[in-house]
């Protein structure tokens, strides 16, 4: 990192300036990281939840949610999205598959 001062190069963590004596403002570095973080997305979760509401599209809901899943485990953004997305395309998936699977059984031929 970088003296907000005099811009000479610092040692990570360092709290004050050996350069020109200046006080690291480590809040500010912090705080822009974490803007940084909110503003990103996770459109996989996005899509998936998009896709999930949309019966006859349940299987790209169910690939956009997975993905969105694991998005979300690597960085911690949109979990409950792609977790809500992944439940409602999983649930149009059994209605779906159940009814295909009912009406070409057997018992009604
Ligand atoms: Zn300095």
């Amino acid at each position: 990192m970088f003296c907000q001062h005099c811009g000479k190069n610092l040692d990570d963590g360092a709290v004050i300036c050996v350069h020109c004596g200046a006080i690291v403002d480590e809040a500010e570095l912090v705080s822009e990281e974490a803007q940084q973080k909110e503003s990103q997305t996770n459109a996989y979760a996005s899509l998936g939840l998009i896709f999930g509401c949309i019966p006859f599209l349940f299987f790209l809901g169910l690939i956009y949610s997975i993905r969105g899943l694991l998005f979300a485990k690597r960085t911690k953004i949109g979990m409950k999205k792609a977790v809500v997305g992944l439940v409602l395309s999983s649930f149009f998936t059994v209605v779906i598959l159940t009814t295909v699977v009912l009406f070409f059984s057997p018992i009604y031929l």
